[in-house]
């Protein structure tokens, strides 16, 4: 039973946006921004206009590595509701999964972006994977769909074939490549045409005579699919009765929230065609903070656990999961809120550190301001200044309540390191201080000293995740430092023989990638199996995962 004090969450959507790098992340976040009105010029990503990636190196790089939130709003079409759409920005480089893995904890919907001439590439399917293991409902967004190669049904397949998942197309492209006019809803019959290069003007139609044929299939296929999850439906179905258009978005909502169908959209983020009606399907399709289980928290000294539902008015429970240095305001926190209220200038209790910490100002960030509120809710996100101790997936609980800590995030064994090495005297004081920050902000960058030689090292995620953490070290924090070469931080050896015979593997010191850690593939001695070096402890590593590193 949803309470008064919570009616709010049923117009929350609390998302992420997921993708393997390059299939337009970045480019569909912007556009969401801009179409939910809080920015206000599209601005080509790696034109330094975006506005999600606000650090100089991803401009740079062209890659996203913090996860910001992000608070928009969006009415629905065709009705007056308006909603809060939080968005989670998730990176997509395979170095940053600890990055991924937070804003997993803490979003209740994804949006998974494909790259319509690639389909599932592997890092879409570490991240589909990650979804899964924090059971995130999601919608699949095909982009790209003005490219060259782009094929709707390469992404349905691959979703299913190389994901398992039951792809439920609820669009169908007109087109495709430089003829990509616009989107069949299938759900409701109607096509949008794109008249315009911002995509506002929109000119809705009955379905095109040619595609007619074309919907009736996938759309009796949908409601087959949708049949399954809803006993309703199912009635109905088997009675041969049509259902209507609230009855089949109820039931495919259904299924998404609990995942067992995967709703797949088209459109072209570049060409700003396909973003509203993707805006609508987050509306549609994904769970408000109230339709996701409650998180649970482990009280201490004890094996009980309690449960924190969304609503205002009970017990603070909420996860600190990023930590950013603001050059404005010093230390910002990044906080779901799960349960309760957090108000500026109150007392916390860190249930982790087991430390009392006053709240100084809250934020709600948006694409190109930030709003300084009194207090955040269940549900909300938001930033808080002036805690001094919070760590990433640390739990805040209100002063005096009984300690329990929430279901936290999996920080991963760091796989590679590298020695580091202060020009002077006055760069290894920086250098200190730099460290000791970034390993704050990051749980997953770890620095060793080595008693002895006096030598520091740093731990990290790849090559790439340390390149960037020495590069934020000369700029940030003006140190000059000699790096070494990078090593294997760990080392683990597959016992279980596998079979490879991919062409790779034959050749000592071919390198791949098994989840989210590349990996070096050697040959032992002949029919002994190979070595896989960073790969996951006690793992199998199936062929097919196994491919060029990139
Ligand atoms: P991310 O790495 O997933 O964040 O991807 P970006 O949004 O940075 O996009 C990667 C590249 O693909 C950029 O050059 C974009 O301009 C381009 N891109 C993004 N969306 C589209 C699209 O819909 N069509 C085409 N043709 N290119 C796109």
């Amino acid at each position: 039973m949803t309470t008064k004090a919570q009616s709010y969450l049923t117009h929350f959507r609390n998302i992420g946006i997921a993708a393997h790098i390059d299939a337009g992340k970045t480019t569909t976040t912007e556009r969401i921004l801009y179409y939910t009105g809080r920015t206000h010029n599209i601005g080509e990503v790696h034109d330094g206009a975006a506005t999600m990636d606000w650090m100089e190196q991803e401009r740079e790089r062209g890659i996203t590595i913090t996860a910001a939130a992000t608070t928009a709003k969006w009415k629905r079409s065709g009705t007056d509701q308006e909603y809060v759409v939080n968005i989670i920005d998730t990176p997509g480089h395979v170095d940053f999964t600890i990055e991924v893995e937070r804003s997993m904890r803490v979003l209740d919907g994804a949006v998974a972006v494909f790259d319509s001439s690639q389909g599932v590439e592997p890092q879409s399917e570490t991240v589909w994977r990650q979804a899964d293991r924090y059971g995130v409902p999601r919608i699949a967004f095909s982009n790209k769909m003005d490219k060259t190669g782009a094929s709707f049904e390469l992404v349905l397949n691959d979703i299913k074939e190389r994901l398992g998942a039951v792809a439920a197309p609820i669009q169908y492209p007109m087109g495709a490549e430089n003829e990509f006019k616009g989107i069949i809803d299938v759900v409701r019959q109607r096509a949008h045409f794109y008249t315009n290069d911002l995509g506002t003007d929109i000119e809705e139609t009955d379905i095109p005579a040619e595609y007619a044929d074309k919907v009736v299939e996938i759309r009796a296929q949908l409601i087959e699919a949708a049949a399954e999850v809803d006993e309703d439906l199912m009635m109905k179905y088997l009675e041969g009765e049509e259902p209507t258009v609230e009855e089949l978005v109820a039931a495919i909502r259904k299924g998404t929230i609990e995942k067992k169908i995967f709703p797949v959209l088209c459109g072209s983020a570049l060409k700003n065609k396909g973003v509203q009606l993707l805006l609508d399907a987050v509306i549609d399709y994904l769970p408000s903070p109230l339709e996701v289980p409650a998180i649970k928290g482990k009280i201490e000294d004890s094996e009980d656990t309690q449960e924190f539902p969304a609503d205002p008015e009970g017990k603070l429970a909420a996860l600190a999961f990023k930590i950013m240095a603001d050059p404005y305001v010093g230390r910002l926190t990044f906080v779901r809120i799960y349960s309760g209220t957090l108000q500026s200038g109150s007392y916390v209790y860190n249930a982790t550190k087991e430390k009392r910490e006053r709240v100084g100002r809250l934020l709600k960030m948006h694409a190109n301001s930030r709003e300084e509120v009194t207090e955040l809710k269940a549900g909300e996100l938001g930033a808080v200044i002036g805690l001094k101790d919070a760590g990433t997936g640390n739990t805040l609980i209100g002063d005096g309540d009984d300690k329990v800590l929430l279901e936290s995030i999996d920080v991963p064994e760091p796989v590679i390191k590298l020695a580091i090495e202060p020009k002077t005297k006055a760069d290894q004081e920086k250098m200190g201080i730099g460290l000791q920050k970034l390993a704050e902000e990051d749980p997953t960058f770890r620095v060793e000293s080595d008693q002895e030689s006096g030598q520091t090292t740093i731990a990290g995620m790849g090559e790439l995740h340390l390149e960037i953490l020495v590069d934020r070290l000369k700029r940030e924090y003006k140190v000059d430092a000699n790096v070494g070469a990078p090593q294997v931080a760990y080392r683990e050896t597959i016992t279980k023989q596998v079979e490879v015979d991919s062409k790779f593997a034959r050749q000592s010191g071919g390198r791949g990638q098994y989840g989210h850690v590349k990996l070096r593939v050697e040959p032992l001695e002949p029919g002994a199996g190979f070595i896989f070096e960073n790969a996951v402890v006690g793992g199998t590593v199936p062929k097919e995962y196994i491919g060029p590193a990139q």
